[in-house]
């Protein structure tokens, strides 16, 4: 999708640094960062809510979420721990209409989230 930020990370067309590569899913550092260690996991191809994935897409679910463990691993903090969140539309609180894997640590992490 062209005007999508996230669709433009994965052509190159806008910098991002980027953790995690593989065919399906590309990982980045949150521009943003909301705890000492936050990157997002996001699909190459573009999806833009949870609630748009089809049955043939879902596998990709399952990339995100063993990318986000071997960050996990590689960035150390797999051990004390991490929260994985995806947040859909606007109750949720998402802002970026493609789908990502929040992925955040290096803190105790409150719950519930606000
Ligand atoms: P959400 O609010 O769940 O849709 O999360 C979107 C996230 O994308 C926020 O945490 C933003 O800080 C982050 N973000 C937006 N644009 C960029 C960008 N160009 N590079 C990295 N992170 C971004
Ligand atoms: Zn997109």
């Amino acid at each position: 999708m062209t005007d999508c930020v996230f669709c433009k990370i994965v052509a190159g067309e806008i910098p991002a640094r980027v953790v995690f590569e593989d065919d399906a899913v590309l990982a980045f550092e949150d521009l943003n960062p909301q705890a000492p260690e936050h990157v997002l996991v996001i699909p190459k191809t573009h999806i833009a809510t949870l609630n748009d994935l089809s049955a043939a897409e879902a596998p990709v679910i399952g990339q995100m979420a063993r990318a986000a463990a071997e960050i996990a691993r590689d960035r150390g903090f797999a051990e004390n721990g991490y929260r994985t969140v995806m947040n859909c539309n606007d109750h949720g609180g998402q802002t970026v209409y493609h789908i990502h894997m929040h992925v955040l640590a290096g803190r105790a992490l409150s719950w519930p989230p606000g």
